[in-house]
């Protein structure tokens, strides 16, 4: 188990003395120390694998590892270890613990539609609110939250008339959020916290189940999972993280790198590992991240090296629009294959933005390459599946009012616009949900006979279906309700054609399905699990993961460069190589080049054998072609270990192509 490792490595798997930090660059097997840490610690240490848990950032990353680590223990012994997300863990305690944070069982999780839609709600009393204003305030609040600020102390805080706004809208969107028996993607960590500091005996329980807590990816950290970690370490310290302040990507979600630093003031006797050998890229690839990360001021210095081979220069590809990148890199990759007789997965395009998924979608399926896209459509924003899950958050929780304007009309009940908004009126009024003013006397007052009928008939209708789920089998019950919708007649009349009504249908019984599965797994763990809890785990599935169940069939992979954190690929494409694309032009007007930079950075080093950048000299925007720059930071590359190809004089052309772009800037500017 241990002889793999070298002996930094080793140092950092064996120190259990105390809190211990591995401070280290991309590659230098981080994620590795943490796999063999767990095994040691349940094989060699003596610790119960259900004691032990160790918890990263996005789904990806923690599939990824249970896999490395379900290599190293298997059965019994790794029988209860939680390796997760932070929000998997946070929706574990929460759920555990609903009664003390004064939710009812059930509670539903609020997705960043539904969270955008009550913020509109709010807000739309008193102004004109448009979709950037709302998610301008939506952020402030997710902000906040992470920042453990409560409502009153944002309203302290605030600065000017629009943080005055967004703390009174913070202070509703809460209270509305209880009165839903509804929590947020941010309350998953926030409330674990809040519980704990509040309730002592509570967290001495939590505190004798986590014997040792390991934490992947450090520098991501918000204030809130900090709390929640060093909480749950409590005087016991025992504590591995590891992470790379330069690969720190995460600032705007409330990414606190300095995390890294605190931790030595936390803890005085913390021990810091750093390790400088890298096992997974070129040197030429390695020597090219390290140049470009060198214009980032550092706290900690590193030195990264690799015995990989100098491998093959970068190379730099100038297209001369969008269109011919997607098609260059396309049809680059399937000579490549051919070439090596390698595999389609070997191969991953990165990206700034989703939208840049795009046209190369487009190419890929001209030429018939299987690829699959991460963090694109996802399985759960399909209308059909939300739809579904409009109905199981309803079951879970009728207050929901979110979930019951999604579904009230969906099939066709005929209640309409005006009728929905005296209910919600009347609602209001009485400090209660859509779904329970369905059935209140008082309704009368302020609807007709017909509309009252209808309305009834839905609450009657749901009551049922609700008593049957706690009743019966709740699968069957689930599917029962399905029918009673006819739901599928539905699709039929709402579908281009029956094959795609069909294929709508089998998604459907697919989330069915996962449900019933889901429910089975739950209940391995925990005799009590409820179908309540195991649609709130879909639900948080759906948030996080926003993509479809992950296979390991060959395709070439898509993602953003924020979502091949962690990851690695033997030939990796960077698209979009521009001034306005990376750094992003809302970086570059915030000033914040360094954390672009970190995002290149995280980019490059995902690679292991070969790396080529790409750029187009132009780009439609706004159906309008504009000229391109490439960006600083291919000029920021060892000129000499790169490739640029087609041009001669390369650099010469980007220069060339920055006069057209200050032109085009000029002529906009001057509104020619
Ligand atoms: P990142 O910063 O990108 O998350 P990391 O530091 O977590 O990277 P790992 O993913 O753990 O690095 O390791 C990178 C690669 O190096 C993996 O393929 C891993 O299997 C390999 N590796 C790690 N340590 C060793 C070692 N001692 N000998 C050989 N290969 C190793
Ligand atoms: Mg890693």
């Amino acid at each position: 188990m241990l002889s793999r490792l070298n002996d930094r490595q080793r140092e950092a798997v064996e120190y259990v003395g105390g809190p211990l930090l591995v401070l280290a660059g991309a590659g230098s097997g981080k994620t590795s120390v943490i796999t063999t840490k767990i095994a040691y610690l349940i094989k060699e240490k003596g610790i119960k694998a259900n004691k032990i848990a160790a918890v990263t950032f996005t789904n990806k990353a923690s599939r990824e590892m249970k896999e490395r680590v379900g290599k190293l223990v298997q059965g019994k012994e790794a029988r209860g270890l939680t390796v997760s997300t932070f929000h998997n863990l946070g929706l574990t305690i929460i759920r555990r613990e609903h009664k003390t944070l004064g939710y009812k069982a059930g509670f539903s999780l609020f997705d960043d539609q539904d969270t955008k839609s009550l913020i509109k709600d709010l807000m739309h009393k008193d102004f004109q609110t448009d979709a950037e204003i709302i998610g301008l305030v939506q952020h402030m609040i997710s902000n906040w939250k992470n920042d453990l600020i409560e409502p009153e102390q944002a309203m302290g805080l605030a600065q000017d008339d629009r943080e005055t706004l967004a703390a009174a809208v913070y202070r509703e969107y809460d209270r509305h959020l209880q009165a839903y028996n509804a929590v947020d993607f941010d309350d998953l960590i926030r409330l674990p916290v809040r519980l704990f500091r509040d309730h002592p005996d509570v967290l001495d329980r939590w505190q004798n189940r986590m014997h040792y807590m390991l934490v992947d990816e450090y520098q991501d950290t918000n204030v809130s999972q900090y709390l929640l970690v060093k909480l749950l370490i409590g005087y016991r310290g025992a504590l591995t993280v590891v992470g790379d302040d330069d690969q720190s990507i995460y600032a705007w979600r409330g990414a606190r790198p300095e995390n890294l630093i605190k931790l030595g003031e936390d803890f005085k006797n913390l021990k810091i590992v750093k390790l400088e050998q890298n096992y997974r890229s070129t040197s030429l690839i390695l020597r090219c991240a390290n140049t470009l990360i060198a214009n980032n001021p550092h706290v900690y210095e590193k030195t990264l090296w690799s015995n990989m081979g100098s491998g093959s220069p970068i190379r730099v590809i100038s297209c001369r629009n969008e269109d011919a990148e997607a098609e260059r890199v396309v049809t680059e990759i399937l000579t490549h294959r051919i070439k090596n007789d390698g595999h389609y997965k070997d191969f991953a395009i990165l990206y700034r933005g989703n939208h840049q998924a795009r046209l190369l979608e487009i190419k890929l399926q001209a030429y018939q390459v299987p690829y699959k896209i991460s963090g694109g459509t996802s399985f759960f924003s399909r209308h059909e599946i939300k739809d579904i899950m409009g109905y199981l958050r309803l079951l879970v929780n009728p207050e929901d009012d979110n979930a019951f304007l999604r579904v009230i009309n969906m099939p066709r009940r005929e209640i309409g616009p005006s009728t929905l908004e005296r209910l919600g009126t009347y609602a209001n009024s009485r400090h209660i949900s859509l779904f329970n003013a369905c059935d209140e006397l008082g309704l009368e007052q302020y609807l007709s006979g017909k509309a009252l009928e209808k309305l009834g008939r839905f609450n009657h209708w749901l009551q049922q279906t609700i008593k049957r789920c706690a009743q019966d089998d709740p699968i069957a019950a689930i599917r029962q309700m399905i029918q009673d919708i006819d739901y599928e007649a539905w699709l039929h009349q709402n579908s281009s054609s029956p094959q795609v009504a069909e294929r709508r249908m089998a998604n459907v019984w697919i989330l069915v399905d996962s449900l019933r599965d889901t429910l089975a797994r739950m209940q391995e763990e925990d005799d009590e699990a409820t179908i309540e809890d195991a649609i709130s785990r879909l639900v948080l599935r759906d948030m996080l993961e926003q993509q479809e169940k992950e296979d390991d069939s060959d395709r070439v992979q898509l993602m953003t460069l924020h979502s091949a954190k962690g990851l690695e690929y033997p030939h990796v494409y960077i698209i979009g190589m521009e001034e306005d694309l990376l750094p992003h032009r809302n970086s570059i007007d915030e000033g914040n080049i360094e954390e672009e930079r970190r995002l290149a950075y995280v980019g490059i080093t995902r690679a292991r054998e070969t790396l080529t950048l790409s750029f187009a000299s132009q780009r439609k925007q706004f159906g309008e072609m504009l000229n391109c720059t490439p960006s600083r930071f291919l000029e920021e590359l060892p000129e000499g270990d790169l490739a640029w190809e087609g041009k001669e004089n390369a650099p010469d052309e980007a220069k060339r192509a920055r006069g057209h772009a200050a032109l085009d800037a000029l002529k906009k500017r001057l509104g020619g």
